[in-house]
């Protein structure tokens, strides 16, 4: 066995390395961060994280319980007056050192996510530039928080607004993105003035722990931010999200779990920002321009293994095209490298787990029984690890569930329409609401799917809408909130209004 991993032996150590023949960081760490210092869980315990290609551990990490998680929480509360209280620039100033520092670091961030997470290294190189860009976005939002002062209608007073950090987060963070999804709470309500409570997913906590490192190093004030990871999210989250002192909750997951923390937030009266599943539709019209729309079909697909809440899940394309498309969609899955994300040449990593693996397996089977015509893939890849072949059915049928589930792997579902109100029609049909792809050189006909597709975002004639400077966010059950851009701010401020009589006034 090629593998150099190394873990630590005590639970009192708070760093590792970890690595395989072909890239190795050192000090990863892999304690608690509370207070402005590394620890171990109380009591001790730890949960192992494992590389999805082998399956080999890559290190023990800090298993907090439920009292580090109020030890975290209390900690964020005594920082958060302090922090609020610290000027804009300073705050920014934090943010663009750890921009700075992330970028230094790329290369390592890079193989630890790959590591544990499974994406090819280009992959993850890419996660960093976009997960450091809200660093850089905030820490220039920072600087930009206003108000408004105003004469009152009747001429009679002055209205003043004004914004205040909301105060203490607890930010929930999901495996797939283990960077962006980091920063994307992090950056804003730190930009903001709250203190935080992170608590990331139990499968690739190292990705975030690095990160965490890099702030410590830029100069993070104690208790401005806090990580706990554990292996039992609920038992940690339910007394913080119960505690009277937290005021927001923002959480990157599934949405039977976003919405079952909304019902716990509700009891505490939070500000919640919740980004939840997808089931997005990608729409190719036959004017579409047929080259582009594969490249982002690709794109839109197979970034992440298809893991990603953005992927695009249901393709429908219109019958004028759709042979071409399928073609040359099929070429081009035919032509992807299956492999470790470390290995040079892979576009193709590991599922994260082998229930990843059974569901994609699952929703192929069921589509192939309901009469859909498997064309690429369709099965599981025979080699250790997780893998399942990228895999592309046309002719998918109604009623199949691969239409009404979330994929989460690299699974392509054609199914074949008539008219722009059929297509339509089709991508509308669902519960979720978080992108939507359109393929079309008509002006007009893209307006009109901007006005109508049941959707908060809207890639027209491109594969990736991720950017730190717009909105990132759903409508129905894709959830509740923005991040990114102004907006995202505005999910860590509240506002608060003064009224004052006419100066004038004898
Ligand atoms: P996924 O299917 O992508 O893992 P989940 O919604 O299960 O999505 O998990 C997203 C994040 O939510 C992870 O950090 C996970 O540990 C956490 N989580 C899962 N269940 C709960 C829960 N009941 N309470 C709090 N956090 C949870």
């Amino acid at each position: 066995m090629t593998d150099q991993t190394t873990t630590s032996t005590t639970t009192t150590s708070t760093t590792t390395t970890v690595g395989d023949a072909h890239v190795t960081v050192a000090d990863v760490p892999t304690g608690l961060f509370i207070g402005g210092a590394w620890r171990p869980a109380s009591g001790g315990a730890t949960f192992d994280v494992r590389d999805p290609s082998t399956g080999a551990v890559l290190a023990s990490v800090a298993d907090a319980t439920p009292e580090d998680g109020i030890a975290a929480l209390d900690a964020a509360v005594a920082a958060q007056d302090d922090w609020a209280a610290t000027a804009p620039r300073r705050r920014s100033d934090l943010l663009r050192r750890t921009f700075d520092l992330v970028h230094e670091h790329a290369d390592d961030i890079a193989a630890v996510m790959t590591l544990e997470m499974g994406k090819p290294l280009a992959e993850s190189r890419g996660e960093v530039v976009y997960g450091a860009e809200f660093l850089r976005w905030f820490s220039e939002e920072a600087v930009r928080i206003g108000g408004d002062y105003r004469t009152n209608p009747e001429g009679t007073g002055r209205g003043i607004v004004l914004k205040r950090p909301v105060g203490p987060v607890y930010a929930i963070t999901p495996w797939n993105f283990p960077l962006a999804m980091a920063t994307r709470k992090i950056a804003p309500a730190l930009a903001a003035g709250c203190t935080v409570v992170l608590k990331p997913a139990d499968l690739t906590p190292l990705t975030t722990l690095y990160l965490v490192e890099l702030f410590r190093q830029a100069g993070l004030p104690d208790g401005v931010l806090n990580v706990v990871p554990a292996s039992d999210a609920k038992a940690l989250s339910a007394p913080v999200i119960a505690d009277r002192r937290l005021r927001k909750l923002t959480f990157t997951g599934s949405t039977p779990v976003g919405s079952a923390l909304l019902k716990q937030a509700a009891d505490n009266v939070l500000k919640t920002s919740m980004e939840l599943g997808g089931n997005a539709p990608l729409l190719v019209f036959d004017d579409a321009d047929l080259d582009l729309a594969v490249d982002a079909a690709m794109q839109a697909k197979f970034r992440n293994v298809g893991e990603a809440c953005t992927a695009a899940n249901r393709f429908f394309v219109q019958e004028g095209i759709a042979d071409a498309f399928t073609a040359a969609l099929s070429e081009r899955i035919d032509a992807l490298r299956i492999g470790r994300g470390t290995e040079d040449g892979t576009d193709i990593g590991p599922l994260i787990d082998s229930r990843a693996v059974d569901k994609a397996a699952g929703l192929v089977d069921d589509a192939v029984a309901r009469g859909a015509r498997l064309v690429s893939g369709g099965q599981r890849v025979d080699r250790e690890g997780t893998f399942y072949a990228p895999t592309l059915l046309d002719d998918v049928q109604p009623g199949s569930d691969i239409l009404t589930t979330e994929i989460f792997g690299p699974v392509v579902s054609i199914t074949r329409f008539a008219t722009e109100e059929e297509g339509i029609r089709l991508a509308n049909d669902t519960e979720y609401g978080l992108v939507a792809y359109a393929f079309t050189e008509d002006m007009r006909r893209g307006q009109r799917l901007a006005e109508r597709l049941e959707t908060g975002m809207l890639g027209w004639n491109t594969g990736v809408v991720s950017n730190a400077a717009f909105p990132f966010g759903g409508v129905k059950a894709s959830g509740l909130g923005r991040e990114g851009s102004h907006e995202g701010l505005e999910e860590y401020l509240e506002t608060v209004y003064v009224l004052t009589p006419d100066p004038f006034a004898a």
